[in-house]
């Protein structure tokens, strides 16, 4: 196993990570920003670094800092959690030839990824289902580009290669708009991303988001861990992500799981990853893999038994895979809902004191999250303050003790969206299951429409 882990990374994740360490008997470091001298990992790690100032750029994105930690504590590997330097190829490398492990894919495969032209060429050819596209970046020729839109079918969508966190995307519904919206998303792609490559897909209009959890040891060994519908979302985030997904059978698992198992194999993958889908009609398209643990890791965890983060570490300590795919067996349902410290209805941020906390319990009930009394949440970080994750023998009674937990749950001093997250959970739609991406933004529409009169 290793030794001393540096976790680079802060929050919940910082934290689930120290966890799994400390399960394992490996020590850790915490590296933290200035404002989050505070945190809970930080008093519960080995020992903790300083590395700069609240602004992300100059500490959690800081690679120099992160590595000079390492260094200064001796330490043996680097996990990244997931946001930050996660997908950074540049980072890996780097820690690499620093001398540390990277606890993650190799620095090519996290480049091959991020590129998302390349990575579908990847993929297609590692016999994945991709949504009909351009197949390769779109040229500056109209006429061209008229043509390959003309014969994908409108409406198509224009993504940038580099995009990410759902930026740089254009829909087209019609030829008229094609060339200027090509345009448009180029010059968006080269400001935002230093990269002015895009391409373009069929758009899929009610698709469901379906991923496909896997684990590889990059020694020739991959298994995959079923799958996470993550279709409720707003502004392209996710807000609630539960295992199994609702209508997908034993077959459907079975054969798209193979085929990441084995794209694995091929690109030769290690680690934790994530194949993402659009899920519509019966059928599955890839869009993008990620290639770190995912914020919605724990549904998976909790109907498979398998800790996904110890894996992780055991991989990087270049172990091969314990578990094999007949191991893998998904018991019951969980879901998990995201806390964040925001408005309820505006979604506004709602940083600030903690004055008081009282955290969920019983049986199938999972807190994922830093926060306690007396916590200051900062202002300068992503607004989601925790994860509440529960498991039952079914969807009804996974939804059912969500609802009670979500009730027991009290976070005073700061808004959260545990309000929102507790209509969700009282929504025919919602439990009906399988609603498409559009699903809960069209319903918080609705709701608006009537608080002022219009519907
Ligand atoms: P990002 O890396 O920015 O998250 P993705 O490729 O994962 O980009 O796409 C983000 C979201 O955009 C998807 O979850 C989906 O909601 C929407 N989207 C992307 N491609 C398509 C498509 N071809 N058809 C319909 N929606 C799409």
């Amino acid at each position: 196993m290793l030794d001393k882990v540096v976790i680079a990374n802060r929050g919940e994740i910082a934290l689930r990570i120290l966890r799994a360490c400390h399960a394992l008997g490996i020590k850790t470091v915490a590296v933290h920003s200035t404002v989050d001298r505070n945190l809970k990992h930080v008093a519960m790690a080995d020992e903790s670094v300083c590395i700069g100032p609240p602004p992300s750029a100059q500490s959690y994105l800081d690679i120099p800092a992160i590595i000079a930690a390492a260094e200064v504590t001796d330490a043996e590997a680097i996990h990244p959690g997931y946001g930050f330097l996660s997908e950074n190829a540049d980072f890996a490398e780097r820690v690499e030839s620093s001398g540390f492990k990277f606890i993650g894919p190799t620095a090519n495969v996290i480049r091959l990824m991020g590129d998302k032209v390349e990575a579908i060429k990847a993929m297609k050819a590692a016999g994945v289902p991709c949504v009909p596209g351009s197949g390769g970046p779109l040229g500056d020729d109209a006429v061209e580009n008229a043509k390959i839109a003309k014969e994908i079918g409108y409406p198509v969508i224009i993504k940038a290669a580099g995009g990410g966190g759902g930026r740089g995307m254009r829909v087209v519904h019609t030829e008229a708009h094609l060339h200027n919206a090509i345009s448009t998303t180029k010059s968006e792609a080269k400001a935002a991303f230093n990269n002015d490559m895009v391409y373009m897909e069929k758009f899929l209009e009610n698709p469901r988001h379906v991923e496909i959890q896997v684990l590889a040891d990059g020694q020739g060994n991959a298994i995959h861990l079923g799958e996470r519908d993550c279709s409720m979302q707003r502004r392209h985030q996710k807000v609630v992500e539960e295992s199994p997904a609702p209508g997908i059978t034993e077959e459907m698992r079975a054969e798209i799981g193979k085929v990441c198992v084995d794209a694995c194999i091929r690109i030769g993958y290690r680690g934790a990853g994530t194949f993402e889908f659009l899920f519509e009609n019966g059928r599955f398209y890839f869009i993008e893999m990620n290639t770190r643990i995912q914020v919605e890791h724990p549904v998976t965890e909790m109907v498979t038994g398998i800790d996904l983060v110890r894996e992780q570490l055991s991989i990087a300590a270049g172990n091969k895979l314990s578990i094999r795919q007949e191991d893998v067996v998904l018991r019951g349902h969980s879901i998990e809902c995201r806390i964040n410290a925001e408005d309820p209805v505006s979604f506004l941020p709602s940083p600030g004191l903690i004055k008081h906390f009282h955290a969920a319990g019983g049986p199938g009930v999972r807190v994922d999250s830093h926060i306690y009394e007396g916590y200051r949440v900062p202002s300068n970080y992503d607004s989601m303050i925790g994860k509440l994750i529960v498991h039952g023998a079914d969807r009804k009674q996974a939804i059912d003790r969500m609802r009670v937990a979500l009730s027991e749950m009290v976070i005073d001093g700061i808004k959260t969206n545990i309000p929102l997250q507790q209509r969700i959970m009282a929504d025919n739609g919602f439990k009906q299951g399988g609603m498409n991406i559009h699903y809960l933004e069209k319903r918080l529409q609705e709701l608006k429409d009537k608080a002022i009169g219009l519907g």
